[in-house]
């Protein structure tokens, strides 16, 4: 059914800086936008209801089709609630009109958030966390969303570093401007980010927190996570953070200050 990609090592670089301060003191000239791609409509049970407008990176086969590019008997009913209002909104599109010839792609996990990449280029790397894999409840519902990619890169924290607060850590590029944080629990490979720009400091939280309310609330992603107490135990790691770094911006998994969430 499916086709094995070749899948290999991200080449982990040594970073001298070895804690956040050190950091956010040499700052880089990378900068960072949000994309929304389109909406989910999601109920969470007990404390939150929350009705999502988003940027999970959808194509466009979510314009045309419910659930895009996702495959299965069940799919129509499964992504009834994920939606793309107008063609424009695709990556692809979007990428485009911005003249953005993409050179990589870092996931935070698989997901629906990989849902984009059919629609991007094949030879460019695919980088996400060791453990990660795409939802197969074959033939219900399932993707295959990698199958022409040619260069999938697997992240392995055990060769990253301990930094404070955060625990494993990796310095993407080796210069300081782009970390990999271990936050596993929503799915098994999880992974943020810390974006360190001169004008912002970004962290982007993937799914280990969907949203701000649960952010202020201190509430960990429910029932979607594989591991909810492993889940916590990185939200809380997040959460101490910003408590020392309360000026970092913060991009939560389906939620920023541009896209947010409404609730009904
Ligand atoms: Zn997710």
């Amino acid at each position: 059914m499916k086709k094995v990609n070749n899948i290999s090592n991200y080449m982990v670089k040594k970073s001298e800086l070895k804690d956040w301060d050190s950091v956010f003191i040499n700052p880089t000239s990378i900068e960072i936008e949000t994309l929304r791609t389109g909406t989910i409509i999601s109920k969470m049970s007990g404390l939150l209801n929350l009705k999502s407008a988003n940027a999970t990176g959808f194509d466009s086969s979510f314009t045309n089709e419910i659930g895009g590019n996702f495959k299965g008997i069940l799919k129509k009913i499964y992504f009834r609630n994920y939606i793309q209002e107008k063609n424009s909104e695709g990556i692809e599109f979007q990428l485009k009109c911005r003249f953005i010839n993409l050179n990589g792609v870092f996931l935070t996990h698989i997901h629906e958030h990989a849902s984009g990449s059919p629609s991007l280029p094949n030879e460019i790397p695919y980088v996400y966390g060791n453990g990660e894999r795409e939802e197969n409840f074959f033939p219900f519902v399932y993707s295959n969303f990698f199958k022409n990619k040619v260069d999938l890169q697997k992240l392995d924290f055990l060769k990253g570093q301990d930094m404070p607060i955060l625990g494993k850590c990796v310095d993407v590029f080796g210069d300081g401007s782009f970390w990999a944080i271990s936050t596993p629990g929503h799915t098994k490979g999880h992974i943020s980010y810390i974006v360190n720009g001169k004008e912002t400091k970004s962290l982007i939280t993937g799914d280990v927190c969907i949203s701000k309310k649960g952010f202020e609330l201190g509430v960990e992603t429910g029932k979607f996570s594989l591991n909810i107490e492993q889940g916590r135990e990185s939200f809380l790691k997040i959460k101490e953070f910003i408590k020392y770094y309360p000026c970092t911006k913060i991009i939560f998994g389906h939620e920023t200050d541009e896209f947010k969430i409404e609730y009904s």
